[in-house]
């Protein structure tokens, strides 16, 4: 069976903790590979391997990085496809899905690959007499990512090429249940001319995780998961002196005014609730109708949508929801849908007896899900369910589905539906959340935005990719300078002033 190798030094390097685990085709439930679990020693080995390049990468002037990653930037374009059929072979989305993912990743290598512009400093002449003042970003050291089995392409992009661009090394510690993407990324990067160590890939678990929370040479940690894991990043990372951004778990809202066009709502909100089988940290997960009248007719069009979504595996290119990730997320999303059920939702479409196509009956599949009459205080409301269900909860008025929303803690994406301008307007600057879309569902901002969500959704003080990604992996600089020539040179114990 192929093992999943870490990759130090610009080459593939076997695991040698003697742990792994198998690695499966969620289409099929087959274990087709293993990955290997790195020791501390080995993260020890990948740190020193990223310390030891420090040095060279990070005077390396900005222009000669951003061109390396203009390179690895034509090298993604030119083989997509196949980034894209090692995604689907073990996350289990479809083709087309997996491809736009690697596109929105490609987009923050364009981002990144502008590096001479971004880390332009400022400079102020004459702060006093010849005295002048400038101010630089210079990178941080060694970073590490720790990403999601989700968007096993897109999340580390949304991090090393900013990281890389700005001067740092860095080490990638992927989702241990989609891990080969990680290690082509790493070839095409070498391919593209960057120097040994500069990027390396661990693969693990919890005990890698934790020897890159603790090692001093890593300076700081860019994370993306679940809200527990984290928290734990975040107060483990921070406690062992390092910077850290920590982004968690959503439970994303639509709210559907009267006023709405409820056909672009219906079509919004299948995209963005099945999806990917509804495993998008942006998916819509709740739809909060607006008066009974209007949720009666959004989930009229919705119905045959769902009945007719073509669910399968990615090898048939027409499937158009695949999978979720393995079994212990099929099962706990149907468990979700139970307690929901328990508690006195309606199930509209029930996703749970899904049969799947013929030659995947192992597959992990759960059938597209409606669940009407939700309340705040169910299971089914309060916790991420990450699979393909979509609960309706009815609000009678706009400032009731607006304090629904306050009452979550997740507060990373939300969408209001409306052709009213006034109330569009009031939702986008009131709503407690990161990212908001006004007729659009999944608000993911463009690689030269930044993204992130608020409260229990991020732990940390700066969102990725953008501004706030250059701001997040460089440390800023002022540099006073004065020349002697007609400079008074009496020694001056009072608190020095410029005036
Ligand atoms: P996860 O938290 O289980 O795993 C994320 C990473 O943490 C993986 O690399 C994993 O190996 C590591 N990890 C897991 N358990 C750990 C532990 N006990 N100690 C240390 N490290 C540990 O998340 P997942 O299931 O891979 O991804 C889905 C989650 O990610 C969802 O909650 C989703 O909302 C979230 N997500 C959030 C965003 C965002 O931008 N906010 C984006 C994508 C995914």
């Amino acid at each position: 069976m192929t093992e999943i190798t870490h990759f130090i030094d610009n080459t593939r390097v076997k695991g040698m903790s003697g742990r792994s685990q198998p690695v499966f085709n969620p289409a099929t439930g087959e274990a087709e590979k293993t990955v290997a679990l790195a020791s501390a020693q080995e993260v020890g080995r990948a740190v020193a391997a990223a310390h030891a390049a420090l040095p060279a990468w990070s005077k390396t002037p900005a222009l000669r990085r951003a061109r390396i990653l203009d390179r690895f930037k034509m090298i993604l374009w030119d083989r997509a496809d196949q980034l894209a059929e090692a995604i689907s072979a073990e996350h289990g989305k479809t083709h087309d899905d997996a491809k736009g993912e690697v596109t929105r990743g490609l987009e923050v290598v364009e981002f990144a690959a502008g590096a001479p512009h971004l880390l332009k400093g400022e400079i102020t002449e004459n702060v006093g007499t010849a005295v002048d003042s400038h101010s630089l970003r210079q990178p941080l050291g060694v970073v590490a990512g720790i990403t999601p089995f989700n968007f096993p392409a897109m999340v580390p992009m949304w991090m090393f090429p900013v990281a890389l661009a700005c001067g740092n090394t860095f080490i990638l510690k992927p989702s241990e249940r989609d891990p080969s993407a990680s290690l082509l990324i790493a070839e095409w990067l070498a391919e593209a001319g960057l120097p040994k160590g500069v990027f390396n890939v661990v693969q693990g678990d919890k005990e890698a995780v934790d020897a890159l929370l603790t090692h001093p040479d890593v300076k700081a940690i860019s994370f993306v998961g679940s809200t527990p894991i984290a928290k734990y990043i975040y107060e483990t990372g921070t406690a062992n002196g390092k910077r850290v951004q920590a982004l968690g778990g959503a439970k994303n809202h639509m709210v559907i005014l009267p006023d709405a066009d409820l056909d672009m709502a219906a079509n919004a909100l299948m995209g963005a609730a099945y999806g990917s089988a509804g495993e998008r940290c942006m998916a819509i997960s709740v739809a909060v109708p607006v008066t009974d009248k209007v949720a009666d007719a959004l989930i009229e069009r919705l119905v045959p949508k769902i009945e007719a979504l073509k669910v399968g595996p990615a090898a048939d290119r027409s499937s158009e929801m695949g999978p979720v990730v393995t079994a212990a997320a099929r099962d706990k999303i149907k468990s979700l849908i139970d307690r929901g059920e328990a508690e006195g939702a309606k199930l509209v479409v029930d996703g749970r007896g899904f049969t799947p196509p013929q030659g995947y009956e192992n597959g992990y599949f759960v059938g597209p899900t409606l669940i009407d009459n939700v309340t705040p205080d169910m299971t089914i409301w309060k916790e991420e369910v990450f699979g393909p269900v979509l609960s309706v909860v009815r609000r009678k008025d706009y400032a009731a589905a607006v304090d629904l929303i306050h009452a979550h803690d997740y507060a990373n994406g939300v969408a209001v539906f409306t052709r009213d301008g006034d109330a569009a307007r009031s939702f986008a600057h009131d709503i407690e959340v990161g990212m908001v879309g006004v007729n659009i569902p999944i608000p993911v901002p463009m690689a030269f935005h930044s993204f992130g969500g608020w409260k229990q959704s991020l732990f940390g003080d700066h969102h990725m990719h953008g501004p706030e990604g250059v701001r997040f992996y460089t440390r800023l600089k002022t540099i006073t300078t004065r020349w002697p020539s007609g400079v008074r040179t009496d020694p001056e114990f009072v608190m020095p002033t410029m005036g």
